[in-house]
């Protein structure tokens, strides 16, 4: 069936990148940029010789289409429903979704063939977030397709897009329950339970793509002298503490990551001696601690650079961060190191913490190179969806 979209056209050439399936269409690829067209419609893209290409999300911006798909295809609810079943499909597989761990990313955008939406599950509740104004007007038949789905039982839907909608966009989303509303808050990952603030909390109110990377440093963890840098909700704190750790201790600037890191650790080990939580900036930190006083770190910064004009200034705070972290941590020590910034390629990151190393002078060695777990997958035609990288260092 021919579509009735309104049809944007592609100047000569610039078919080329869509062709081999990837999913953004830049403005400056078009004829021209429409002013009759709302943001959040789905349009149809056409080469210059009429070929139909696909159909997509139209927004204002440097990405003008998100690609829906490479077909004349009609976007209703069967065609969510469809992606949505194929992405818990998936999911199901990789058995995510068991007794002792129900907290994992069942869509991850370009990863699921759904460019602009996010949803990460905890428990019988899903928390939608939506980065284009096409995925915002279909929240509602995205909630109801996730209710529907035949698996994840899905009781409650919250949709959480205040912040990552263009603002430009106005329009002006309300963060709220689509579908019921939740009872509990607390999330179970690799047997160990977690408070999940989505109302107020940082992205969907948890960080399940370093699910894979808190299992490693669990096994890393006996007899260690744990420092948990940026630690957030206390994830890898609570995997140190389970793995046996001597002490661990959390640090973030925020005070409320501290009191979450603190309820989390009480939600799994009430009253262990062995942990302490500090609101502080993380440099500052490092500053004041020893060489020696601890052998396990891990540096998990937000990114540093959001977007491409940050790149150099990002790339000098994590050769900065990482010889701090280096030359402090005691002979024999293991640090995990992070870089969340899609900006900065795994090359980048590397080069910085080498640089870092190299400015402390001690033989470092890589133990691991970490990355995002299978729930994140990166669509192969979309190499920007590799964001997370990781390194596991030996310091002697
Ligand atoms: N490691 C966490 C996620 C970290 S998110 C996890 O596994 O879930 C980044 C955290 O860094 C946020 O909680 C933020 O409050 C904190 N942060 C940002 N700037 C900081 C700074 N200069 N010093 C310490 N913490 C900082």
């Amino acid at each position: 069936m021919k579509t009735t979209y309104p049809t944007l056209t592609l100047r000569r050439g610039k078919e080329e990148s869509l062709d081999r399936l990837h999913p953004w269409v830049f403005s400056g690829a078009l004829t021209r940029m429409p002013d009759d067209i709302d943001e959040g419609t789905v349009v149809r893209v056409v080469a210059s010789d009429g070929r139909v290409i696909g159909v997509g999300h139209f927004q204002i911006g440097s990405i003008a289409v998100r690609m829906l798909d490479f077909a004349d295809t009609v976007i209703d609810r069967d065609f969510f429903a469809v992606r949505l079943a194929e992405a818990w499909r998936m999911r199901s597989a990789l058995g995510l979704q068991r007794p002792d761990n129900n907290a994992f990313r069942l869509v991850h955008g370009e990863g699921d063939f759904l460019p602009g939406l996010v949803v990460d599950l905890y428990g019988d509740t899903a928390v939608i977030q939506a980065h284009s104004p096409g995925m915002h007007f279909v929240r509602e038949i995205i909630a109801d397709c996730l209710a529907a789905l035949d698996g994840p039982d899905i009781r409650n839907v919250y949709y959480k897009s205040e912040t990552t909608l263009p603002y430009k966009a106005r329009l002006d989303p309300v963060n709220d329950y689509l579908t019921g509303k939740a009872e509990t808050d607390i999330a179970v990952e690799n047997g160990l339970k977690f408070h999940v603030d989505w109302l107020r909390g940082q992205k969907t109110g948890f960080f399940v793509d370093q699910r894979d990377n808190r299992a490693l440093l669990e096994r890393l963890s006996l007899g260690r002298r744990v420092l948990n840098m940026f630690c957030y909700t206390g994830g890898f704190s609570v995997y140190a503490m389970r793995g046996g750790a001597e002490l661990v201790h959390s640090v973030d600037s925020s005070a409320k990551a501290v009191t979450l890191t603190d309820a989390n650790i009480d939600l799994n080990f009430p009253g262990d001696p062995r942990h302490k939580a500090f609101a502080e900036d993380a440099f500052k930190y490092l500053d004041g601690i020893e060489r020696g006083d601890y052998d396990l770190m891990v540096l998990d910064p937000p990114a540093f650079a959001k977007h491409r004009s940050a790149l150099r200034n990002a790339l000098r705070g994590y050769q900065r961060l990482n010889a701090a972290g280096i030359s402090k941590i005691a002979p024999g020590g293991i640090l995990f190191t992070f870089s969340c910034s899609q900006a900065v390629s795994r090359e980048q990151f590397r080069l910085a913490v080498f640089s870092a190393a190299a400015q402390t002078r001690r033989k470092v060695r890589i133990l691991y190179q970490l990355t995002q777990p299978a729930d994140h997958p990166v669509n192969i035609y979309h190499p920007e969806g590799e964001y997370l990288k990781g390194l596991v260092l030996y310091v002697e």
